[in-house]
């Protein structure tokens, strides 16, 4: 048994997408320290040069596919993008999201809608898309992006479109777990606990009774210290494990 060596994303190809800023930029910085060949999707082209540049320092074999992952058409040339590019894909890290933040009275058909788009039709639509493809090349995985919010409900400030669109991302994973299992296909869902990006404002004095003095660990994550759970559940690190949502939130959910 070589544990290190399973970890090892060497000769993988990992689709990142949303991975312009924030987490998803952090992810796919992970993946590529273990060696995998990254495609990154998203929308700015300015934002991805800069992420570009730093992972290519690094030497990272990266490139960039400009998708707007609600339209299926981008998503499908995201797909053909990778295989252009690399000859093959292994790995989708359905990453890029949305949130709103408002009161439930208050939330519009559009703000419902917007937040459904992204964080539920587009993780369907990306894993339908790239699934289809590992399906009939017998292997690969996909790691969702959930949320502790799709098992609690955050305060003080109301999301409940975000809430219950997590929800629906951790049993999506669960039931394309259980679909594609037999054809060496894993999908899980990593769901994390409030880690400062520009989503997750952790510094607002407003929030941090809630989000940090009541945590069990009384701070926020940082994206170095999640990115490795994505390196785990993409890689054979994780051969046995599918339709599971592995939780990364300091404790939070443990009150
Ligand atoms: P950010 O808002 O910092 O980044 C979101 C990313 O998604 C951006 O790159 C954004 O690109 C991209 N994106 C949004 N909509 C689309 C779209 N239609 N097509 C392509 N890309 C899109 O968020 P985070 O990095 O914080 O969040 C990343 C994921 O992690 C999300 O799924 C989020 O729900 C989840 N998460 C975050 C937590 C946190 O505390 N930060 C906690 C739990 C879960 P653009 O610049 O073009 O908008």
């Amino acid at each position: 048994m070589d544990t290190m060596a399973s970890f090892s994303l060497d000769g993988r190809v990992a689709v990142v997408t949303g991975g312009t800023r924030g987490l998803g930029a952090g992810f796919a910085e992970a993946l590529g320290d273990a060696g995998a060949k990254l495609m990154i999707v998203g929308r700015d082209v300015e934002a991805a040069e800069i992420v570009l540049d730093r992972l290519r320092d690094k030497g990272a074999d990266v490139r960039f596919v400009v998708a707007d992952v609600t339209r299926q058409d981008d998503v499908r040339g995201a797909l053909e993008a990778t295989l252009d590019a690399y000859g093959r894909v292994d790995i989708l890290v359905n990453n890029a999201g949305a949130c709103v933040h408002a009161p439930a009275l208050d939330v519009t058909p559009d703000d419902w809608r917007h937040v459904m788009d992204v964080n539920v039709d587009a993780v369907w639509r990306c894993s339908q898309t790239f699934g289809r493809h590992f399906v009939e090349q017998r292997s690969g995985t996909i790691v969702n992006i959930g949320s502790m919010s799709g098992m609690i409900v955050n305060r003080p400030q109301w999301q409940p479109a975000y809430n219950a669109s997590k929800a629906a991302v951790h049993h999506l994973t669960r039931s394309l777990a259980a679909e594609w299992g037999p054809y060496g296909v894993r999908v899980n869902a990593l769901a994390p606990g409030y880690i400062r990006t520009d989503m997750s404002p952790v510094d607002d004095p407003r929030f941090r009774q809630n989000w940090i003095e009541d945590a069990p660990m009384r701070r926020y994550g940082t994206v170095e210290e999640l990115a490795p759970a994505v390196v785990f559940l993409a890689s054979d690190a994780s051969s046995f494990v599918t339709g599971s949502v592995l939780v990364a939130d300091g404790g939070y959910t443990a009150f």
